[in-house]
């Protein structure tokens, strides 16, 4: 067996990672192009504009409205679903807080459901026990990339009269039976923050799926104050309360130049994240993720499972062990489940008050959804990037395998 360099052997990765620059002269170009419009206001300018006839093209969609955050995307889409004060919206324990905050500021309650043990995605038959009287939309989250199986959360979403909002954050590009992510629900929410597959700095997209221009209207009413503009009218009647989530010109315009970079970005982390898989299958000791067949995920980041029958490390031994290896990797992915944040625990979202939570029968204990808080205890996160090589590639997977084979169980 091979020394493990965590106890002096040789590591398994030698050189660099692969890396590249993201952004370059075609985002400078369009930046440049936007300040000499004089304006760079989104309403008066082109690039936001031009930013979003190109993501519709490239989905397939005809209406969609641009935030300045994806957490900004999440909360247009509760607005414009009407999610509204004591509603209950069945949501993933395990997701960014980004998703949870639009919730709560329409003064609705998240309500979690359980996820599937291998795609880290909410099980439909766990979203299904969870839906009351008050029951108003679900946020599906296609974590890591992976998409949701939507055809049965849609199915129950027509059947209970539900709206579903996709938080696409970690999705471009992500297809599930050939469909892509973020145009199946009736909203589809995107970031561009630093972090996501492509940048503006901060931003996000909302997609409105019913084609109804009118639904379209009142998304994109309420990131603008609930301000009206379309063409060369303003409309300022305020019948309800909304945000100023306006994406400004300059965001745009690196968003253009971004969207071009998106379908090879998304390929590369594609086959790199496919191939971590194959590599890792089968493994004893590793439990890969799962990818349906006829499905596409694009790999915000890779994440496995530790099957702790079979090894005799724990998983902070593993982690720091394929960190000697040369490998950077993280102990899960947020430290617990969502409902055990202060947050949920001691219903308090407004300092001082328990609305909207009085409203509600929702609960937020320990062992609510057992599976996802086994996904957080025994994950192991492994950071991708698209301009990873083959090689990088193939030393992760031996770097995994070679901790697994130091630390099985043998009889
Ligand atoms: C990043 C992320 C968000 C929030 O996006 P921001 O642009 O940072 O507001 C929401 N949901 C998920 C799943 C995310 O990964």
């Amino acid at each position: 067996m091979e020394a493990l360099a965590i106890r002096g052997g040789v590591p398994v990765k030698s050189g660099p990672f692969g890396t590249g620059k993201r952004f370059g002269s075609e985002e400078a170009e369009q930046l440049l192009e936007a300040l000499e419009q004089n304006t760079l206001f989104y309403h008066f300018g082109g690039k936001v504009k031009q930013f979003l006839n190109d993501f519709n093209e490239m989905y397939g969609v005809t209406y969609s409205v641009a935030t300045s955050s994806g957490t900004a995307a999440l909360h247009v889409a509760m607005g414009a679903a009407g999610v509204t004060v004591g509603d209950e919206v069945i949501t993933s324990p395990i997701t960014d807080q980004g998703t949870l905050v639009g919730i709560l500021y329409q003064n609705a309650i998240p309500v979690f459901a359980d996820l599937e043990p291998d795609t880290y995605n909410m099980d439909p038959r766990s979203i299904e026990s969870r839906i009351t009287e008050r029951t108003k939309a679900i946020v599906v989250v296609h974590l890591t990339g992976n998409p949701c199986d939507m055809d049965p959360i849609m199915d129950l979403a027509r059947r209970h009269n539900l709206k579903v909002i996709e938080d696409c954050a970690q999705a471009y590009l992500t297809r599930y039976k050939g469909r892509l992510v973020g145009t199946i629900g009736d909203y589809g929410c995107f970031s561009t923050n630093d972090f996501k597959h492509i940048s503006t700095g901060d931003g996000g997209i909302v997609t409105v799926n019913s084609g109804e221009e009118a639904d379209y209207h009142t998304a994109h009413a309420f990131a603008d104050k609930n301000y009206r503009r379309f063409g060369t009218t303003v409309q300022r009647d305020l019948h309800a309360v909304a945000p100023n989530y306006r994406m400004t010109e300059l965001q745009g315009a690196v968003g253009i130049a971004q969207l071009k970079k998106l379908e090879w970005i998304c390929s590369s982390r594609t086959r790199t994240g496919d191939r971590i898989t194959e590599g890792l299958s089968g493994h004893p000791g590793i439990l890969p993720p799962r990818v349906d067949p006829g499905n596409v995920c694009t790999y915000w980041f890779y994440m496995l499972r530790l099957d702790g029958s079979q090894l005799t490390c724990t998983r902070d031994e593993f982690c720091e062990a394929l960190l000697a290896e040369g490998i950077p990797n993280r102990a899960g992915y947020i430290p617990d489940v969502c409902y055990m944040q202060p947050i949920f625990q001691e219903k308090q979202a407004y300092p001082g008050s328990h609305f909207p939570f009085e409203l509600s029968d929702a609960t937020y204990e320990r062992g609510l959804c057992p599976t996802a808080e086994r996904i957080l205890q025994t994950a192991v996160q492994i950071p991708i990037s698209e301009f990873y090589s083959d090689q990088d590639v193939d030393d992760i997977v031996r770097a995994v395998r070679k901790v697994a084979d130091f630390y099985l169980k043998r009889s």
